[in-house]
């Protein structure tokens, strides 16, 4: 087996608790990794004054890989977010967040099964954000054909790989008919040459919103641009219990980024109580991308036997009475279990 080299970025927050957590799942699964720790994040800015060190990138683009916890950005001051420079500097355009009900949890669904997949490199993130007046902001959308349609096309060969079977755009080209406009007609366009394969519609993001919570299982894959999709994907992630259990990937030509939807949760950070299955479940994203798919498979089924048969393990923000460490204990010996064991489930 190959040996891999993965950047590993704890972050701050409960970063670095979710993070040790998922490197010990994959050490676990099988594949052979080299891990190479990297600093970032509130961490990286209290020690060099960067939150996005130089060496850090550099690491990141030589190894072609990174497992990524969340890195705290400051509200409404101080530095920029090290997330979106990270997005940008590496061009990862492509934000993929699966979100799949986890059996076993009591929910108002129970068979959500969509794909967020959100254009990661401008919109309202592009950072151009002026006082041109005192009292008066402005902030600036952009939106381009060639990410426009960069992103459309990955939503559509990335359906295709994953035998997905509709895209939907997500829009408010009602309004803003040229930036959203511009964003549906490079969907459209780019969704011709997959007609009867994948088939492809629209909706505007508040009716979005509205059919999401009455009736998630109607939706497929969601092509979004930046900002909506930030906010759909947690809004997704609240619909089958919560931001700890769901993970994300960030895809770009050269390297790939792995990391759950949530934030740092300061609120909970150093408790030891932080959700690991999260950040578990970006890493078995990790593995696929490794080429592993036996231990993307493993982990996949390793944490749902967990969350199916052992609720009162589970960490308190999915109503158990277990932490960040108990947690990982048990997944991390049923990933061993099915690996010297094959469970045909
Ligand atoms: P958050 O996702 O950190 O937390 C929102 C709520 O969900 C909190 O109550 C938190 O306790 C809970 N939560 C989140 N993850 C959890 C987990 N694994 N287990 C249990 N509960 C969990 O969002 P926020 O509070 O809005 O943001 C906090 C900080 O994180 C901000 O600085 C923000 O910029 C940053 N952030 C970073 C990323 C990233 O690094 N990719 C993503 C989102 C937010």
């Amino acid at each position: 087996m190959s040996r891999h080299r993965v950047v590993l970025l704890p972050g701050d927050g409960i970063g670095p608790e979710v993070v040790e957590a998922a490197r010990r799942a994959v050490d676990a699964s099988g594949p052979e990794i080299e891990w190479i720790p990297m600093e970032i994040g509130a961490v990286a800015f209290e020690k060099y004054g960067d939150p996005l060190p130089a060496d850090a990138l550099e690491q990141i683009r030589a190894c072609g890989v990174a497992l990524k916890g969340p890195t705290t950005t400051p509200i409404a001051k101080g530095y920029p977010s090290a997330n979106v420079r990270l997005r940008k500097e590496l061009m990862l355009f492509a934000n993929v967040r699966p979100v799949k009900t986890v059996p076993g949890l009591e929910t108002p669904y129970g068979n959500v099964d969509l794909v967020v997949v959100r254009e990661n490199t401008e919109d309202l993130y592009a950072g151009f954000e002026n006082e041109v007046a005192p009292g008066v902001v402005t902030s600036i959308k952009v939106i381009t054909e060639v990410a426009s349609r960069r992103i459309a096309r990955f939503a559509f060969e990335y359906s295709l790989k994953w035998g997905r079977h509709r895209v939907t755009a997500v829009h408010k080209a009602n309004i803003m008919k040229l930036a959203d406009g511009l964003f549906l007609d490079c969907a459209r366009q780019e969704s011709r040459p997959y007609e009867g394969r994948i088939q492809f519609d629209d909706i505007l993001v508040d009716a979005l919103a509205m059919k999401l919570v009455t009736n998630p299982a109607q939706f497929d894959v969601l092509l979004l641009e930046n900002l909506y999709g930030d906010i759909v994907s947690d809004l997704a992630a609240g619909l089958i219990g919560g931001l700890g259990l769901a993970p994300g990937a960030n895809y770009g030509p050269d390297c790939a980024v792995f990391e759950a939807i949530h934030g740092s949760a300061p609120d909970i950070a150093g408790k030891g109580i932080a959700n690991p299955i999260a950040m578990i479940l970006s890493a078995a994203m990790m593995c696929h991308h490794l080429g592993d798919s036996e231990s993307y498979m493993r982990i996949r089924k390793a944490v749902r036997t967990i969350t199916r048969d052992h609720r009162d393990l589970l960490t308190p923000d999915l109503g158990g009475k277990g932490n960040t460490r108990s947690l990982t204990d048990v997944i991390v010996k049923e990933i061993e279990r099915r690996r010297r064991e094959p469970v045909h489930d």
